[in-house]
């Protein structure tokens, strides 16, 4: 068998007698792992570790499942697979706002949780995926990738700062307010002058291409290909 290359699953459980045997079954079977037992490291570890899966217990301390179910798929299409306590909940949860892939109810064996895994790969590796590389002149968003570059280049970005300019992108030239952009963002209560901000920001980061977000008075922003 030809050799495959890693898969990476990020298993996110408080309790660490079950993550344990979580991490134990799944490195058995050649994933390779890593834990966060709250949800603010889950999000930390998505972004370091770069899952290839995300097995999400609901019930968290700090930020709940939900609320990282929600931060990821506002800025991933990363396979997730959510593990509950509450069956009743699963109906709620799943493909619905939150984008979960797949669901688990506990108590479960972890063969179970093996053969999901790899079902939920499967599937997400089969599909074709549109793809998520935009382009205005110089400018390119690869929320692929995760990053952007100018002329080739890549631009160190924050998440906050490569969605602001993926949204402009995509815009295709229209001008977008402020309170679209947060909308964007996902921030939509934040005061609109934030916007300023992290525009701000985002043209020092651009170097060469900063140009090319054009402020409209009156209006909010638009990107101007260069
Ligand atoms: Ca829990």
């Amino acid at each position: 068998m030809e050799a495959m290359a890693e898969k990476r699953i990020l298993v996110v459980e408080d309790e660490p007698r079950i993550a344990d045997v979580l991490e134990r079954y799944l490195r058995a079977e050649g994933f390779a792992t890593e834990r966060a037992a709250n949800g603010r490291r889950a999000l930390e570890l998505w972004r370091a570790f770069r899952p290839d899966l995300i097995l999400l217990d609901l019930m968290l301390p700090e930020i709940d499942g939900l609320a990282v179910a929600r931060t990821i798929r506002a800025q991933s299409d990363v396979p997730i697979l959510m593990v509950t306590a509450k069956a009743e909940e699963v109906d709620r949860l799943v493909g619905l706002e939150l984008g979960a892939d797949d669901y688990i109810t506990k108590p479960f064996s972890p063969r179970e949780v093996v053969a999901r895994v790899r079902a939920v790969l499967r599937r997400a590796g089969g599909a074709a995926r549109p793809s998520r590389v935009y382009r205005a002149g110089a400018v390119e968003v690869d929320l692929d990738a995760f990053e952007a570059r100018c002329g080739g280049e890549r631009v160190p970005l924050s998440p906050t700062q490569l969605r602001l300019l993926a949204a402009l992108v995509r815009a295709e030239g229209r001008a977008l307010s402020r309170h679209e952009l947060l909308d964007e963002l996902g921030e939509p209560f934040v005061d609109a002058r934030t916007v300023d901000a992290h525009v701000k920001n985002l043209r020092r980061r651009l170097g060469p291409c900063s140009g090319a977000i054009e402020t409209v008075r009156g209006v909010g922003y638009r990107l101007r290909p260069v």
